[in-house]
């Protein structure tokens, strides 16, 4: 098949773009060009789009609210599918509260918001978290000691050209990671469940953690790496502070932070002075910069902890 009549195809599933650039599309701001890019506004759109491409053997790269990736300047030799399936989701009244059915595409913060507007607990931790639902499912996102498989009750993919439903046990959920991290599972949407909470108590703990999250200017992927597990922890743990034990984890933030490391720079890649797991573009930099930074504070928090960090953000070489 030629570039040509590739195009042609792609044209019909969705919004097609030659040599889109990927930083556009990534809040960390670096990545180069896609050669073939396509915006997917319709989950029937996107299974077609994908049986067509299993069926004519074409890879692809896929992404959403690009929040969680570092990638290549070099771009993507290939084709780029940018997840934005949007429908408004759907409530349905089940017990005491609501089955939550939400595309992948949407807006994480859109959910925290319908949640709030409903008076429905249990989203409240996302506030502020960027990123669209099915971005959220795949990484386990969370914060503020909670995260989004609390309140999953199944999960809609697209596996080997069929569609299925997972069970949450299937998903195989664990402090930011599932089994989606390591398949090539495509998460068309998921069912949240949500019970009323006081609508008052919602607001504030939205606002107590809005205040909580660590903001920098710069552009970033957030926190670079995983927090580490408690039970990791190579020191005492009776000198970690209270929040952590509670928490069941050492923040990378307050490791860095204890080798004085915030600040530290590789080219235009830096460790932002607000927060010492995020790692900021805050020169132009490119990923190459990034990786030879996240390098160094690997090596650092190893001598020094005896540690392995693990990146949280996925990285696209
Ligand atoms: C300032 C900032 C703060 C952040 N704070 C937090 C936080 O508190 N907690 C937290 O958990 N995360 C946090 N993050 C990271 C990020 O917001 C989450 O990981 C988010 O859930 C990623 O969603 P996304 O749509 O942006 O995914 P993307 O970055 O678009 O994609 C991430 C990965 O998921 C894959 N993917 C995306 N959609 C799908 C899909 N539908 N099916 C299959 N694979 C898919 C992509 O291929 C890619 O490998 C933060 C990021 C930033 C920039």
């Amino acid at each position: 098949m030629t570039d040509t009549s590739f195009y042609e195809q792609l044209k019909q599933f969705g919004d097609v773009k030659l040599n889109e650039s990927l930083a556009k599309h990534t809040t960390f701001k670096i990545g180069g060009p896609a050669k073939f890019f396509i915006i997917v506004r319709k989950t029937e759109k996107l299974v077609e789009l994908l049986n067509y491409l299993m069926a004519e053997g074409v890879d692809y790269l896929v992404l959403s609210g690009g929040s969680n990736l570092l990638i290549s300047d070099e771009g993507y030799d290939g084709l780029v599918i940018k997840i934005a399936t949007n429908d408004a989701p759907k409530m349905i009244p089940k017990g005491k509260g609501f089955d939550i059915e939400i595309d992948a595409g949407v807006v994480l913060g859109m959910v925290v918001n319908l949640a709030a507007k409903n008076s429905l607990a249990g989203m409240d931790w996302a506030v502020g978290v960027p990123g669209n639902f099915g971005g959220a499912i795949r990484g386990n996102a969370g914060a503020m000691g909670k995260d989004i498989s609390s309140v999953t009750q199944w999960v809609d993919i697209w596996r080997d050209g069929e569609v299925l439903r997972i069970k949450p046990e299937d998903c195989k959920f664990a402090y930011r990671d599932t089994a989606f991290k390591h398949n090539k599972d495509i998460i068309l949407r998921a069912c949240i469940y949500l019970e009323p909470g006081d609508k008052q108590k919602i607001m504030e703990n939205m606002q107590t953690y809005l205040k909580q999250r660590k903001h920098t200017p710069f552009p970033s992927a957030g926190s670079f790496f995983k927090n580490l597990k408690i039970d990791k922890w190579p020191g005492d743990k009776k000198e970690l502070p209270e929040l952590f034990l509670q928490r069941g984890t050492v923040p990378v933030g307050w490791v860095t932070e204890q080798l004085g490391l915030r600040g530290l720079s590789s080219g235009g890649a830096k460790i932002s002075d607000e927060h010492g797991n995020y790692v900021i573009n805050y020169r132009n930099a490119t990923q190459a910069d990034v990786l030879t930074l996240v390098e160094e504070i690997k090596q650092r928090v190893y001598n020094k902890f005896g540690v392995e960090l693990d990146p949280e953000v996925q990285i696209i070489k």
